[in-house]
């Protein structure tokens, strides 16, 4: 293992954004003057304060939602188009500080930073080439006594609330969509990361978005301040990024007012690799779907299925790629691994892993929290983990590959669908009929056939079962902030 030695200042001062609510086009503190202090993961530093929402600020944002509503469903798609595009270059122009800014209070490497910014940005983009595609059609109805006219309408106020792995990505990939769809919104982003969510909106705001379009409210009351505004009936939609136990108590809240709902929940997924893989290309694959965000990902390979034949060479090729990886503070330029968000994230990570030693597994790598500042737990590699080990059933969220010897294909699609999330599968093999046939039945919403990355704008990103409903991103993800009003009419 290696650690960055480089010491350099920041660029990015955190005390100078924006930290108030954005409501209406304004910063304004909450109305209880309440604040939240946030804190670098690297160094565990104050980095800045900012505001408290309460419940009445909720309902304020929704005020403000509702008065620019009519208006942004009137702009025409194209001046929305115009808009985002010009976000999307206002992103790209400051992608290094909005790198620097995630990586200071998220902890991520600074080069899983910039590829965030780049993959949010391009939401923004490709929803602004949406925009003004949002088709309807017209049909002769079967009996032929009339016509079916169906066509895609706003489907009104959307609450949005995200999680602070992607701070940036996850924000756009909600924002991008609505706006394009006419719709204006509330951004609840997660308390760990709200300076980038105040910087995208400052972006937004700049790009020309008209006041009240988009808002932003911070808050370390989010059950009671969410659920007012989910009981407010000018709210329509609910998107949420997060993990599946408050997907589901939001699920419950939002049934109330009959909300629609797309929810991207957590993920547990399993990683196979089969004799005929190129084992190579297997371990470059894990690398990313393991590693990307230091393992803090929804996408996170969480189960590695080995064939038995091949399982002692990647153990080791695993092993010697993830121990060579460089530590250090997020932001710093090198670091390829930074700590992870906090205490609880690194308290539940090193239980994950003395949890499975206690069943048997034997530590190739890592596997001990390290002793500095920060919230730092090694790349792990454990090897023969017990089927019983509570990494195998939740989601580890961090740097730690657990791996399973398997020996047929049978066993193994038996083994990746045991879990009740179906998020996203990865398989490797150089047998193609194998790969499209495993894919074909796991029960995902995503496989990653000989790759370790699936996210992209233009595909639909989302999970089965326990793992969400709806799709974000690709046409779907438009959709997902529309109504179909259906027209049956005669001439
Ligand atoms: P989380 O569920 O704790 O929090 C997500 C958001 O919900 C935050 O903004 C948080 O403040 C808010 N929240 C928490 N309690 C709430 C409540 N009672 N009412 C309303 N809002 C509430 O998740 P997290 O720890 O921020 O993020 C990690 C989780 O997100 C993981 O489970 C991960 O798999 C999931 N995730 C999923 C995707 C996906 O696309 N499927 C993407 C990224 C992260």
């Amino acid at each position: 293992m290696n650690a960055v030695t480089v010491i350099k200042a920041p660029t990015v001062d955190a005390g100078s954004i924006p930290a108030d609510l954005f409501i209406g086009g304004t910063w304004k503190p909450s109305s209880t003057g309440k604040r939240i202090k946030v804190f670098n993961p690297s160094t565990e530093e104050l980095l800045a304060t900012i505001a408290d929402a309460a419940v009445e600020d909720g309902i304020s944002a929704v005020d403000a939602a509702a008065a620019a509503a009519r208006d942004w469903a009137k702009t025409p798609p194209r001046r929305r188009a115009e808009i985002l595009l010009k976000a999307y270059y206002l992103m790209v122009e400051k992608a290094d500080w909005l790198a620097e800014l995630i990586s200071l209070e998220n902890g991520k490497a600074l080069a899983d930073a910039k590829g965030e910014v780049n993959y949010a940005a391009e939401f923004f983009r490709w929803y602004a080439e949406e925009a003004v595609r949002i088709n309807g059609d017209i049909s002769i109805a079967p009996s032929g006594a009339n016509r079916i006219i169906v066509q895609y309408q706003p489907v009104g106020i959307a609450v949005l609330v995200t999680p602070w792995n992607f701070p940036a990505a996850m924000a756009t990939r909600k924002i991008g969509p609505a706006l394009a769809a006419g719709c204006t919104c509330i951004l609840k982003p997660a308390t760990e990361t709200p300076l980038t969510a105040f910087a995208m909106v400052d972006i937004l705001a700049k790009a020309g978005v008209p006041n009240g379009v988009v808002n932003v409210i911070t808050t370390s009351t989010p059950g009671p301040v969410i659920s007012a505004m989910l009981h407010d009936p000018r709210v329509r939609k609910l998107s949420f990024t997060g993990s599946t136990d408050v997907g589901r108590r939001l699920l419950r809240e939002a049934s109330d007012c009959v909300i629609n709902c797309s929810m991207e929940l957590g993920g547990n997924a399993p990683f196979i690799v089969f004799e005929d893989a190129d084992i190579d290309a297997a371990i470059d694959g894990a690398m990313i779907a393991k590693m990307r965000n230091g393992g803090e990902a929804c996408t996170a390979a969480n189960r590695f299925y080995i064939h038995r034949s091949i399982y002692d060479a990647f153990a080791q090729k695993l092993s010697a790629r993830m121990s060579a990886m460089t530590i250090g503070d997020g932001w710093l330029p090198g670091t390829a691994c930074g700590p992870l968000v906090n205490e609880p994230s690194l308290k539940k990570v090193d239980g994950f892993v003395q949890d499975a030693v206690s069943r048997g597994a034997k530590v190739l790598t890592g596997g001990k929290a390290l002793d500095r500042k920060g919230y730092f737990y090694p790349p792990t590699v454990l090897t023969h983990v017990a089927k019983d080990s509570e990494l195998l059933h939740d989601e580890i969220f961090g740097p730690v590959a657990a791996l399973v010897a398997f020996d047929t294909e049978e066993e193994v699609i038996a083994l990746a669908n045991d879990t009740e999330y179906g998020l996203v599968s990865y398989v490797f093999t150089q047998n193609l009929a194998r790969g499209l046939r495993v894919s074909e039945q796991l029960d995902a919403g995503m496989v990653a056939l000989n790759r370790g990355l699936v996210s992209d704008p233009a595909a639909p990103f989302g999970g089965t079962k326990q793992s969400g409903l709806g799709r974000e991103g690709a046409h779907h993800g438009l959709l997902e902030f529309t109504e179909a009003k259906y027209i049956a009419t005669s001439w």
